[in-house]
């Protein structure tokens, strides 16, 4: 029987009109003769404080709650009224909702897309849920306050369960690639805080014998990212310098619009393009897709490793190899020095894909 997956399509704001849909057609032809799914548009952002007065309804919580895993447009919450601008932004607030603790991040660079670091293939498992993000690491009022007007302080977390668990995903993950993760942290002036989420990083890499494991401070893990990013695998660190050094590392390995990025726990996953809304070039059909496309890729091998059958992963290689070919092709996106819109970006992609299904379906029929 084929199997059927249950998806949630949020649009978000900014540019998330033009590429989230862009992400749901190459996922469905990526699908082809492999699983159905079911889509469940929902809203967040602009669209949802007409229809509810909030930028993330109860109901679309409660509708994300059913589903195997959902595909997140931007938010621009800067351009929401005064009042909701204040509260915790989309992306966070579903985060937090959902407890999803791991923001796994690729810095991978594509061939054709003339990065500064053409070696770089890494990731990073950033911590999702603590650190200072005051907007989500307590679990009642924030982490930020100002005592007087002119004091303004943070407070920051770190706890041995969060580390524990963000570091078991960042050796399991190094597992499956070349086997050495770099703990990032600043044990030698947040002694206590950094020091625990290092200390419980290499207790977990006790666990994981084939995985090699070494620790840099994060200062010099950028300088080294900009010298040399070709010697990292998988970087496990604390959320804010997780925030900051994805970006550089993304930046490094090509653009922002080619960012991938999910945040999942052990049952459930969202794909999110490392990006914003990128408001200046919203509704002109310009922006690149790829970041979330190839984020929808990481929810499908996420889907995979609670899936017997392979068709996941499958359809994720299909994506890939796809966007592959056609980055490297001339047609590309502004970002990428290319002139190709969204739209004919996206077609591009999905006329790989179905061009090199039916090339391997004919080949299979040869042969029988
Ligand atoms: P946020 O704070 O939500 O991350 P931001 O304004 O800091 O948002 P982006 O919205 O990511 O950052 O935009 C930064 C720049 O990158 C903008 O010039 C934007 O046009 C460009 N950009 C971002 N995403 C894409 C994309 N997918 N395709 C093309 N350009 C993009």
């Amino acid at each position: 029987m084929t199997p059927s997956i249950q998806l949630g399509l949020v649009a978000g704001d900014g540019i998330g009109p033009e590429i989230v849909p862009a992400a749901a057609r190459v996922l469905e032809a990526a699908a082809t003769d492999l699983f159905t799914i079911d889509w469940h548009p929902l809203p967040i952002g602009h669209e949802a404080i007409e229809r509810y007065g909030v930028a993330v309804p109860a109901e679309t919580l409660a509708a994300l709650d059913r589903l195997d895993g959902w595909i997140l447009g931007p938010h621009d919450s800067a351009s929401y009224p005064a009042q909701l601008a204040a509260a915790v932004p989309p992306a966070g607030a579903i985060r937090k909702h959902f407890d999803l603790f791991a923001n796994i991040r690729p810095a991978r660079a594509w061939p054709g897309t003339d990065p500064i670091a053409p070696r770089a293939d890494l990731v990073i498992v950033r911590e999702n849920t603590e650190g200072l993000y005051a907007d989500r690491n307590m679990f009642a009022g924030s982490g930020e306050f100002m005592p007087t007007p002119d004091v303004a302080l943070a407070v920051g977390v770190i706890t041995r369960a969060g580390s524990e668990r963000i570091a078991r995903e960042a050796f399991r993950l190094a597992e499956q690639r070349r086997r050495h993760v770099t703990i990032v942290h600043k044990a030698n002036v947040l002694t206590m805080t950094t020091g625990l989420f290092r200390d419980v990083c290499l207790e977990v890499a006790g666990d994981y014998p084939d995985v090699t494991v070494s620790e840099q401070f994060v200062d010099a893990a950028a300088a080294h990212l900009v010298r040399d990013a070709s010697i990292f695998d998988v970087i496990v660190t604390e959320n804010l310098f997780g925030d900051i050094l994805s970006d550089l590392a993304a930046e490094l390995a090509g653009s922002l619009g080619i960012a991938a990025s999910l945040n999942c726990s052990a049952t459930r996953a969202m794909a999110q393009a490392a990006h914003g809304a990128a408001p200046d070039i919203a509704g002109t059909d310009t922006a690149n897709p790829t970041a979330l496309i190839l984020s929808v890729a990481m929810l499908l091998r996420w889907l995979q490793g609670r899936h017997t059958s392979p068709v996941f992963g499958e359809a994720a290689g299909r994506t890939e190899d796809a966007i592959g070919a056609v980055i490297a092709s001339p047609i590309r996106t502004r970002d990428l020095g290319g002139t190709a819109s969204t739209t004919a970006f996206t077609d591009a992609v999905i006329e790989r894909i179905i061009g090199t299904s039916s090339r391997r379906r004919e080949r299979g029929s040869t042969r029988s």
